[in-house]
């Protein structure tokens, strides 16, 4: 049976090569919304080639000019826009979300999605690290599953199939090490935003590629990986592994650690997430063994990479921490793109932040958005005047 399913982010790295796997599958998926930020020319013939009934773009300008050009089909913009299109056709329940956008952007869209008995193939890793504990919650009271698209949680959740979860000793997610995996802090000092967006092994969106220079991205994914599995955080580590082949491994009680291991290609983990965890062929390429003949693992240092560190504290301090770590790093990843200041400031800013998170132990969906405006804003404000 053909299943419906919404887009949001469609014109970047993840929302692009979901739309691979569709076309790989064409009997499987039928496109009912997409969102696009900026791209309108770009989005605009996705409407011509997937036919949704619903899109949105970033202003309303861009809105007036793809009603225009699409006045067959409904038309929103900005957040209530990406909040229309996580509840297209609120009566269908069965209705996959697929998030792909960046940033904290993308939390609303997954709550009211989730709210409404939606499950939501996630790559959206902001969501999880600001607002883990209430979409779990929500999740659970409405039956509903949270598929993860992000590769090390793909592979933990492949590694659980099959296995008693109680007898897991222990999740290893491991980290390629990012674009400046081989420079000393000294170095870390003059490096700038040209240098930070080669990605050594593969390529992404802007942000998370940043994220990976400082390894805050493998804070997040231990973050997510402590919502998506409920596993406390004393039982994730983290590993070093520039090869980025295995992707995840899960340690049982019997001294057994299971890996999956695959070539370093989306297209795979999207497709897992896209068919709820079944095996469907997609464009990955196959890896072979031989070619890659070794692979490495090494200790993370906590003192290179001190962001890793400060995800732990925010995840064991609970509460609004999380949403004011992304919050911080969000704006200061930002101003870093915009040439506005140092690499090593990125750090700096989240530290301050986290040292002067406001009190709430039990955020609403309001209370989130409220910090992570207010939070982001003013690290913004301090550095463009
Ligand atoms: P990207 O920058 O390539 O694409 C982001 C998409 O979000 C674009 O379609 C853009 O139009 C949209 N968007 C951005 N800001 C928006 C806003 N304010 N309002 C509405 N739409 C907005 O990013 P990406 O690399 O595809 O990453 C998407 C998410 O997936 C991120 O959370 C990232 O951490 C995660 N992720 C990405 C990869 C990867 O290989 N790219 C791997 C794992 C996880
Ligand atoms: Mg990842």
């Amino acid at each position: 049976m053909m299943r419906s399913l919404i887009l949001l982010g469609a014109t970047g790295s993840i929302g692009r090569q979901v739309l691979e796997i569709l076309d790989a599958h064409p009997e499987a998926f039928r496109v009912v919304a997409l969102t696009a930020h900026e791209k309108v020319d770009e989005l605009s013939l996705l409407i011509d080639k997937y036919r949704p009934e619903f899109a949105a773009i970033g202003s309303e300008e861009q809105a007036a000019v793809l009603k225009n050009r699409h006045p067959e089909i409904a038309v929103g913009y900005g957040e209530t826009g990406l909040i229309e299109a996580a509840t297209w056709r609120r009566e269908d329940r069965s209705t996959l979300l697929v998030n792909a956008l960046v940033g904290s952007c993308g939390l609303a869209p997954t709550y009211h999605a989730v709210d409404l008995g939606r499950p939501v193939a996630l790559a959206n890793k902001e969501t999880l690290v600001i607002g883990g504990d209430l979409i779990m919650d929500l999740a659970r009271e409405r039956h509903v599953q949270i598929l993860p698209i992000d590769s090390e949680h793909s592979a933990i959740w492949q590694c659980l199939q099959g296995n008693d979860k109680a007898a897991v000793r222990r999740m290893i997610i491991t980290a390629s090490g990012g674009a400046f995996r081989d420079k000393s802090r000294d170095e870390l000092a003059t490096v700038d935003a040209d240098q930070a967006l080669q990605h050594p092994n593969w390529s992404m969106g802007a942000k998370i590629t940043i994220d990976s220079a400082t390894m805050m991205n493998k804070g997040f994914e231990v973050i997510e990986a402590h919502h998506l599995f409920g596993i406390p955080a004393d039982k994730i580590d983290t590993v070093l592994h520039p090869e980025s082949y295995v992707h995840s491994l899960v340690e049982y009680t019997d001294g057994s650690i299971l890996a999956q291991i695959s070539d370093h290609d989306m297209r795979l983990p999207i497709a897992y997430a896209l068919f709820g965890g079944s095996r469907h062929p997609n464009p990955t390429r196959f890896l072979s063994l031989e070619s890659v003949g070794k692979l490495t693992f090494s200790r993370l240092d906590p003192d290179r990479y001190p962001m890793l560190g400060m995800a732990y504290e925010a995840l064991n301090r609970g509460g609004i921490h999380p949403c004011v770590l992304n919050a911080a790093n969000e704006a200061a990843v930002r101003l870093f793109l915009r040439r506005s200041i140092p690499f090593l400031e990125i750090e700096n800013i989240v530290r301050r932040d986290l040292d002067h998170a406001p009190s709430c132990l039990h955020p609403t969906l309001d209370d989130l958005l409220k910090v992570d405006r207010e939070v982001q804003t003013a690290v913004l404000r301090q550095y463009l005047k």
